[in-house]
């Protein structure tokens, strides 16, 4: 009989590694259960489809449910959700449409993914409070704001999710109000990055409240009117809660399955548990940090669909290593690109052992004669001790989504500051002066290092 792969969770990591699987290794029983209705859905894209650049949710969809069944012959069940992992009985126990099921492995991959989280304030559980975390949010939430044509909203978190939501509301004419606990917006991204985006987001007519704590929400008969912070009441039609999101570990847990220092599952170079036959990928899952050789959590769509293509590979006989990740996030916010990689918090930096040297820098995109160029910041980090470079942090109106990109590939390299000083990186005019921003940016750090 046909070995039988289980995966749990239908969307960028789980889909990855059954697609993977089953086309390596066509006699392979793969089964997926996936609790909801749409599976490999791009929930990147959410934000756009609530702006209304994407008209329709069914274009996030990668590949359908009924692809993988008939094209890909994954035997693939929505509406199904995992209860409980028996790993001493090799089986899994499934609920769907009030029917309990039993289905053996011999091979498990929990791809449960993550939840949006909520501060536990008075009134967050009130009508008119959003989260964004899946296609069936997203649709509500467009579907709220056509309807009820809303004309303020209060966005608590000014994370990534946060700041694209703002973008989205403001395109549709709604009034936002942006609350953060936190003096800047985007802390992954440092403080001289934020400033650049807390800038431009006053310029796009976005309230920002930073520092500032919500307290609770304002409720009428059940409904949300306002956002108490600071001590102020803001009132608004309604509010997204945009505060990050926790992995979905408690069904590993149950089962005995490790979870690592940061609270996602831990597991090994090529995504095993603590169980040989179980593997963890995506958001679920913690991610190896390259710059600091540890544990990390940065859930992010690369990973997830990365580590769940070598696992589908590995189950089918041929150990494919997970690979890391140095923590790279690229985000639009209105006309600006904002992106991050590898280690810029100084106190991450010293906990992880090194002498973190930070350099900010400013310069052109294109040559200073060439029309239509912008400024872009650029933080650098760098070891003090070893000359490493550690990460890099920046900002402008182009060339920094794509730029992000090489000294993503100094870090995976090890280099130093001083090796990236080197790169033959591209130059024409419309596109970078002679001296890249990211090589005026090692000039100066390496100054500061030697
Ligand atoms: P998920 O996408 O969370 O999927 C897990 C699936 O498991 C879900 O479909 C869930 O229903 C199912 N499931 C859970 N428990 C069970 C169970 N017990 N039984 C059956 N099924 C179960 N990443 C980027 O890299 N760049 C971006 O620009 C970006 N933008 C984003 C914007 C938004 C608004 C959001 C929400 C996310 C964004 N992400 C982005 C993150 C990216 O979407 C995730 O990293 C990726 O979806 C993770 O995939 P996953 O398969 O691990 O988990």
């Amino acid at each position: 009989m046909a070995d039988t792969f289980v995966v749990v969770g239908g969307d960028a990591a789980g889909m990855s590694a059954a697609s993977k699987a089953k086309r390596d290794d066509p006699d392979l029983d793969v089964v997926v259960f996936e609790r909801g209705e749409y599976v490999s859905y791009g929930a990147c894209g959410l934000p756009y489809y609530v702006k209304g650049d994407i008209e329709r949710l069914d274009d996030l969809v990668a590949v359908t449910p009924e692809e993988f069944r008939e094209e890909r012959d994954v035997d693939l069940r929505t509406g199904h959700e995992v209860v409980a992992i028996d790993r001493e009985a090799r089986r899994v126990t499934v609920e769907a449409d009030g029917r309990t099921l039993e289905q053996p492995y011999d091979q498990l991959l929990v791809a449960t993914g993550a939840r949006a989280t909520k501060p536990p304030v008075e009134g967050v559980d009130a009508e008119g409070v959003f989260t964004l975390r899946d296609m069936e949010a997203g649709g509500e939430i467009r579907s709220f704001v056509e309807e009820t044509e809303p004309g303020t909203v209060g966005i608590v978190g000014g994370g990534y999710v946060g700041l694209e939501m703002a973008e989205a509301f403001d395109a549709r004419g709604i009034d936002v109000h942006v609350f953060e606990m936190l003096p800047h917006v985007l802390q992954p991204f440092g403080e001289p990055v934020a400033e650049v985006v807390e800038e431009h987001l006053g310029e796009q007519g976005v309230t920002l409240h930073l520092d500032t704590p919500v307290s609770h929400l304002v409720t009428d008969a059940g409904r949300v009117v306002g956002v108490h912070a600071g001590g102020e009441e803001t009132p608004v039609d309604f509010v997204l809660v945009g505060t990050g999101i926790r992995p979905n570990v408690e069904l590993a847990a149950e089962a005995g399955i490790e979870l690592g220092p940061t609270g996602a599952i831990a597991h090994d170079a090529y995504g095993r548990t603590n169980d040989e036959r179980v593997f963890a990928a995506g958001d679920c899952a913690e991610a190896t940090n390259l710059v600091t050789a540890e544990a990390d959590y940065v859930p992010l769509a690369l990973t997830a669909n990365r580590h769940g293509r070598a696992i589908g590979q590995t189950v089918t006989g041929e150990p494919t290593e997970v690979g890391g990740m140095v923590g790279t996030a690229v985000v639009k916010v209105f006309d600006l690109e904002v992106a991050r990689t590898g280690i810029i918090d100084g106190e991450e930096a010293r906990d992880a052992g090194f002498d973190p040297v930070s350099a900010t820098i400013r310069a052109e995109s294109r040559a200073h004669y060439y029309p239509g160029g912008s400024p872009i910041t650029i933080q650098l980090v760098g070891d003090g001790e070893t000359g490493r470079l550690l990460g890099a942090s920046m900002v402008g109106r182009e060339g920094v989504a794509k730029r992000i990109d090489s000294v993503v590939t100094a870090l995976h390299a090890g280099m130093t500051v001083a090796e990236v000083e080197t790169l033959d990186l591209a130059y024409a005019p419309p596109f970078s002066p002679v001296w890249d921003p990211v090589l005026t940016a090692a000039k100066v750090l390496g100054g500061k290092l030697d």
